[in-house]
C-alpha cells in the first residue's frame, strides 16, 4: 500500500478505519501465533519417541542402558548402548564400536560423542553402541570372543541360537542395522596391528547406496579409502558388519583410525570428528559438512595370512610403498629358526602389520594396497 493511498483511506472514515487497522493487526498476530504453535505442535508430533530394547527416548532426550544378549549354550551378555533422539525429525545413524575392543579409540570417541550431542539441537536419532563386544574388552582379547573363540566381524548376520558372538551379531542385526538408516561401524589397528588410517568404502551396484556410502567415507575424513567389491553377497553369510547394513539397504562405511592398543587423543580426535561431519552431511547437525577434496583411493587389496605358528619380524613399516616380491616381514619358528620369508604380494602402500611377535596359521600379517592411478 502507497502513502497516498493510506492517507485516502484514513480521510474517509477515520474511526472507523482505525477500528478495521486494530483488527487487521490482531488478525495479523493470531494467525501468526497459530502457525508457530502449529509449527511447534507439528515438529513435535513428527519427531517420535525412538524405542530399541528397553530403551525409550522421548524427543529430545538422551537414554543410555543395555541391550540384552541372552545366554545360550554359553553365557549371556550385554551391549551398553546410547540413543541420543532429536527435538526434530531427520535421520537415524548407528555409530557402533568395539566390535573390536582391544581398538580403544572409537570406543573413548563414542562415549565423548555421548557428551558433545545436544539433543536439542539435533535432528534424527544417533544410536550409539558404545562396546558392541563387552566380553571380550573385559577379558583384553584381539580379535576373539573368549569363549568361541570366534571374530565378532565374520559372524554376520549372526544367529540367536547359535554361540555368544553369533548372538551379539544376530542381536546388532535385529536392533540396531534393522533401526538405522545409515551406519558408521569404526575400528583400527587391532591390539597388533600397526596400521594407518583409512576407510573402506564398500560398494555393492546399487547407484543410490554407493553414492551414500561414498559421501559417508568422504565426510569421516580419513584421506585413505579402499574401494571394495569384494564382499560375499549371500544375505545370510554376510560376516561383515558394514556389509550386513549395505545387503539391508543401508549405506555403510567401516572405519580405521588407531593402532596397537594406543588411545592417542589425536586418534580419538579423529574419529570424534568423522562422526560429527557425516552428521553434518546427513543434516542431524547445523553446519556443513566438510567433505575429503583428494582423498587417495586404493582400488585394491590384499590381506597376506601366516601360513605358519611362530613369532612374526616386521621389516618394513605401516605406510610404507614395497614394491611387489619385496621382503615384508619373516617368521621364526619358537626355536628361533626361519620358516618363511614373506613378501609384498604386488606393489602398493602398506596399510598395515602385525607389529607384535605372536603369528599364527590363518592369521593375518599385513596388508597392501594399490593406489588407484587416477587419485596418484
Ligand atoms: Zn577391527
Amino acid at each position: 500500500m502507497t502513502e497516498k493511498s493510506k492517507g485516502k483511506a484514513k480521510g474517509k472514515d477515520g474511526f472507523k478505519d482505525k477500528g478495521n487497522e486494530s483488527k487487521i493487526k490482531k488478525g495479523i498476530f493470531f494467525i501468526i501465533f497459530f502457525v508457530v504453535i502449529a509449527e511447534v505442535t507439528f515438529s513435535a508430533q513428527s519427531q517420535k519417541t525412538f524405542i530399541l530394547g528397553s530403551l525409550s527416548a522421548e524427543p529430545g532426550k538422551m537414554v543410555s542402558s543395555w541391550l540384552e544378549v541372552p545366554a545360550g549354550q554359553d553365557p549371556a551378555t550385554q551391549i551398553p548402548v546410547t540413543v541420543i533422539n532429536g527435538i526434530k525429525p531427520g535421520k537415524v545413524l548407528a555409530v557402533i564400536s568395539g566390535i573390536h575392543p582391544y581398538e580403544y579409540p572409537p570406543i573413548l570417541a563414542s562415549y565423548r560423542l555421548k557428551k558433545m550431542i545436544n539433543p536439542k539441537e539435533l535432528s534424527g536419532t544417533l544410536i550409539l553402541v558404545h562396546i558392541a563386544h563387552l566380553s571380550s574388552f573385559q577379558r583384553r582379547t584381539i580379535y576373539y570372543n573368549p569363549y568361541d573363540w570366534k571374530n565378532l566381524n565374520r559372524v554376520f548376520p549372526g544367529d540367536l541360537k547359535g554361540t555368544q558372538s553369533q548372538r551379539i551379531a544376530a542381536i546388532i542385526t535385529e536392533e540396531i542395522i534393522n533401526r538405522a538408516e545409515a551406519v558408521i561401524d569404526m575400528h583400527c589397528g587391532d591390539g597388533n596391528e600397526a596400521l594407518i588410517p583409512y576407510t573402506y568404502w564398500m560398494t555393492c551396484g546399487d547407484e543410490k547406496i554407493d553414492e551414500v556410502s561414498k559421501q559417508m567415507a568422504l565426510a569421516f575424513g580419513i584421506r585413505h579409502i579402499i574401494i571394495d567389491s569384494t564382499r560375499p553377497r549371500d544375505l545370510k553369510n554376510s560376516r561383515y558388519l558394514s556389509w550386513t547394513a549395505i545387503l539391508r539397504g543401508k549405506p555403510s562405511i567401516t572405519t580405521e583410525y588407531g593402532y596397537l592398543g594406543r588411545v592417542d587423543e589425536e586418534m580419538i580426535q579423529a574419529n570424534v570428528y568423522g562422526v560429527l561431519n557425516v552428521m553434518k552431511y546427513f543434516g542431524m547437525l547445523p553446519g556443513k559438512a566438510q567433505l575429503l577434496s583428494e582423498p587417495v583411493w586404493i582400488d585394491k587389496y590384499e590381506v597376506i595370512y601366516s601360513k605358519h605358528d611362530g613369532l612374526f619380524y616386521p621389516v618394513a613399516k605401516m605406510g610404507y610403498y614395497v614394491q611387489v616380491g619385496q621382503i615384508v616381514g619373516y617368521i621364526e619358528d619358537y626355536f628361533g629358526n626361519l620358516l618363511e620369508e614373506v613378501g609384498a604380494p604386488f606393489t602398493g602402500i602398506l596399510l598395515y602389520i602385525i607389529n607384535t611377535p605372536p603369528c599364527n596359521t590363518g592369521e593375518p600379517l599385513f596388508e597392501v594396497g594399490r593406489v588407484k592411478e587416477s587419485s596418484k
